[in-house]
């Protein structure tokens, strides 16, 4: 596989309404948005469109960000999917049961949620880890995935790929879309993070690591995921990446990297 998998790198529509704005992905058509930071009531280091009550923000301004958010984009999400993300790679079918506000503490713990079910938001959370939706219109079967580089490397894109297979879905039908998150002009890591990388990959690594004179790689985090997904059967034309790096980009995105960890949370939302 070469290097020059055409994904589609068309930039993606911004939108704004009442100060939230948040991003869509062209080719997903199932109700789904990427958020930024603005737009909330949240403070300080949360400043202000935060969607988790686990950054040390206080509910009533989560629920105030979530309710803003509904509005602007035209989404019920009283009830959502969402979980305490814990860097694996446990990817759950959500039900309406497992449906729970989001300004509380989640009940459960992985990093994505699948589903076939009407009416299931699902939501993952992000400040430089790469979020991933996925849809299969034709199955009416959508995914949500958290891929920071540890899920990455522990391939819960194939898991998810597959829970999506089990409720009806083919790769070949699915569109993906890998949405703001670190870009490889920011994504310094360590050997193990592209040893772990060059494992995923199986070696198809072209033009995804490049190796600094200091034994340290710049890593492109998301065409390595647009890879894996392209490895999975879902044609490379319909994966969407978004070329908007988070660190990059403070004033529009918290970045963990960027604030050491002073920050708030964006979330990537799909629904049927
Ligand atoms: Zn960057």
């Amino acid at each position: 596989m070469g290097n020059a998998l055409n994904w589609n790198e068309t930039p993606w529509p911004r939108h704004e309404e009442d100060g939230v704005a948040y991003y869509t992905a062209p080719g997903i058509t199932a109700r789904h948005v990427f958020t930024t930071r603005l737009g909330g009531v949240s403070t300080g280091a949360l400043e202000s469109l935060n969607l988790s009550v686990r950054r040390g923000d206080e509910e009533p301004r989560v629920r105030e960000n979530w309710a803003r958010l509904g509005r602007a984009a035209r989404l019920d999400l009283r009830g959502v999917a969402c979980a305490r993300q814990v860097h694996g790679s446990d990817v759950r079918i959500a039900r309406a049961a497992d449906l729970q506000p989001p300004e509380r503490e989640p009940r459960v713990s992985c990093d994505g949620f699948v589903t076939n079910e009407p009416g299931v938001p699902l939501a993952v959370f992000m400040a430089d880890c790469l979020p991933v939706l996925l849809h299969d219109a034709a199955a009416g079967v959508i995914g949500a995935v958290h891929c920071g580089w540890r899920s990455s490397v522990a391939d819960i894109l194939g898991v998810a790929v597959e829970k999506m297979v089990s409720l009806g879905a083919r790769p070949a039908r699915i569109h993906a879309a890998v949405g703001p998150g670190i870009g490889a002009c920011c994504f310094e890591v360590g050997p193990e993070v592209a040893d772990g990388i060059n494992r995923l990959l199986r070696g198809e690594t072209e033009g995804l690591l490049r190796e600094k004179p200091d034994g340290r790689y710049m890593a492109d985090l998301k065409r390595a995921n647009a890879r894996r997904l392209a490895q999975l059967g879902v044609p490379a034309a319909q994966i969407d990446l978004s070329g908007l790096c988070t660190m990059c980009r403070p004033e529009e995105f918290w970045s963990h990297r960027k604030t050491n960890g002073h920050r708030g949370v964006q979330a990537a939302i799909i629904t049927l």
